[in-house]
């Protein structure tokens, strides 16, 4: 039987739904990779210990408890959610060398230190929003209203260093599109392309780049007509004046002329959102990332406790025997079938472990080149980046230490807000983060300010979190080589006795919290197919 009469005879039986799924089946449609877990069988009778009650540590003991096994989580830290933290209120930071903040946010205010995006393709942290039924919200990762900004001296005649995303991106491909039709129709491809196809593409360049001549325009017409090859202003660019009502048109704003916007490198944002996991649309979750991490906790009550940091981890037997430190200091020892260790390979490579020595060798590489990254989340008094600037989310870029500003996507329009006032990794970050947290608020209002004058006047409080100065994180996320990934990385895949190795450092997702859910769902499937067979 032919496939399509095969499908039919299904659609007639069991309509519409029967037969996606039966095209599923067959593999005719695309289905996403990563679906929610689906295991079948039963754990019980079998314990497992989870180190870390980060969303690695915290999916792996949710989904293996609906198998039956006994779980319990021992996590060193005060609270659920690791790197998946939102500072609010009250909250307190103390870094490794004992720097300590308090945040003085008004309440109902907050910032994501950690995570504060998911992208669309991220199935099993949305996945789990679902399963929780967690309030998502649009994350405005891009704005064309929102500016490239840079702080050369020789640019700030260029309305003070900063062109909006829309201005830059409008000019760029403007002038670059104009110079490929002239050279296009010059003759330059000729010996490239068939006439069809260069005719094709001197559209494409019209369509692109906006070129036509310079119009002002009174009526609907003016914007359609025909483009002549010139750059100059146009609807894409916008106005420098608004259109409003009677005999008001509106102006349309100048493009910056050509050697200036070239020599200013303002492309150099331009990549930022075309990154897969950057584009739009992305989601965030309403009052706080940390709201994934408390909806675990909450289903796991007991099976976590806190303030337990792991000090030695040993295979023993056919399982696996922990010490750590318990209430009052005193050392503490749990015993397990299995061990699902979610501790950063950061922190890990100073944990006494009686691992082989190439796995001991590989955390050590792999945990001493964490990310440096650090964030700030400022409170202000006024919106004035909306009021002021009409910035609505969205995200500045500048080539200031500092390196972005990231707008609230969310309480548009509200009294005061907080926004991210740095977000920086490697260099810059280490920059700030040797700063005292009071001298890393001023040195953020110091670069601030020259994007938006508004700081010093508006600025309200502010709290840094330098991720490789935070204990039991030690730095951002792993950062693999290819290299590593054939190595290192295949070898701690494999669990070392009865511990496995689970996280976002183990998946290709790394520095996403699909990556922490992706590697626990691997760990658990390897696990359990294991802990069945046995
Ligand atoms: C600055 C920053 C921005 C990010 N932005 C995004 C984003 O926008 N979107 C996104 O999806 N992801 C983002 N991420 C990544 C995401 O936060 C992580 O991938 C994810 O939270 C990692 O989860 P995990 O469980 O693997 O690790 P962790 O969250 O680190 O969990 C490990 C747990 O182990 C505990 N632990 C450590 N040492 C010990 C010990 N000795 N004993 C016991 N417990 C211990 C820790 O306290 C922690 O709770 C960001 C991360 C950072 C740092």
């Amino acid at each position: 039987m032919k496939r399509r009469d095969f499908l039919q005879l299904v659609g007639r039986a069991g309509g519409a739904g029967a037969v996606y799924q039966t095209m599923t089946a067959m593999g005719v449609l695309h289905r996403p990779l990563n679906e929610p877990l689906d295991l079948t069988g039963n754990g019980k009778g079998k314990k497992v210990l989870i180190l870390g009650a980060g969303l690695a540590g915290m999916s792996a003991a949710y989904e293996l408890r609906k198998l039956g096994y006994d779980c319990k989580i021992l996590e060193a830290r005060g609270r659920p959610g690791g790197r998946c933290h939102s500072i609010r209120r009250g909250t307190v930071e103390t870094e490794t060398d004992g720097a300590t903040q308090t945040c003085n946010f008004d309440p109902g205010l907050y910032f994501n230190a950690g995570p504060m995006r998911v992208p669309a393709d991220h199935l099993t942290t949305l996945n789990y929003c679902k399963e929780f039924d967690l309030a998502l919200e649009a994350f405005l990762n891009v704005n064309e209203n929102a500016y490239y900004h840079t702080a050369d001296p020789k640019f700030q005649s260029l309305g003070g260093g900063k062109l909006r995303h829309r201005e830059a991106k409008a000019d760029m491909f403007g002038y670059t599109d104009e110079l490929m039709a002239k050279a296009t129709s010059e003759g330059a491809l000729d010996k490239e392309l068939s006439k069809d196809d260069r005719d094709a593409l001197m559209q494409f360049f019209g369509s692109d780049g906006w070129l036509g001549p310079p119009i002002q325009p009174k009526t609907t017409d003016d914007l359609n007509k025909p483009r002549t090859g010139v750059y100059g202003p146009n609807m894409r660019r916008g106005f420098s004046v608004l259109p409003g009502g009677g005999d008001n048109p509106g102006k349309l704003s100048t493009p910056v002329d050509r050697h200036t916007l070239f020599q200013s490198k303002v492309f150099f944002g331009f990549g930022y959102e075309q990154y897969i996991d950057f584009q739009m649309t992305m989601l965030q979750l309403a009052g706080g990332t940390d709201r994934l991490a408390y909806a675990f906790s909450e289903r796991l009550g007991k099976v976590i406790t806190y303030s337990a940091p792991i000090q030695e981890i040993r295979n023993d037997g056919s399982g696996v025997r922990v010490v750590y430190k318990g209430a009052g200091g005193a050392a503490r020892e749990e015993k397990a079938d299995f061990c699902i260790c979610t501790i950063p390979f950061s922190v890990l490579k100073s944990i006494s472990n009686d691992f082989t020595a190439p796995a001991k060798a590989a955390i050590d590489k792999i945990g001493s080149q964490y990310a440096v990254t650090g964030k700030m989340g400022m409170q202000f008094k006024r919106r004035f980046w909306e009021e002021d600037d009409r910035i609505f989310g969205g995200v500045t870029l500048t080539d200031q230490a500092m390196t972005q500003i990231v707008y609230p996507s969310t309480g548009f329009q509200s009294k005061k807000g907080v926004l991210t006032g740095y977000y920086n990794y490697d260099q810059q970050a280490e920059e700030f983060a040797k700063l005292s947290p009071q001298d890393r608020i001023k040195r953020a209002l110091a670069e601030g300010s020259k994007i938006h004058p508004q700081y010093d006047a508006e600025f309200e409080s502010g709290i840094s979190v330098a991720w490789h100065k935070t204990p039991y994180s030690l730095g951002g996320w792993a950062n693999w080589s290819d290299e590593q990934r054939k190595n290192e990385y295949a070898l701690l895949l494999k669990p070392q006795g009865a511990t496995y190795f689970c996280g976002e450092h183990m998946s290709y997702v790394g520095s996403w919290m699909a990556g922490a859910f992706e590697s626990s769902h691997e760990t658990l499937k390897q696990l359990h197919a294991r802990a069945s067979s046995g």
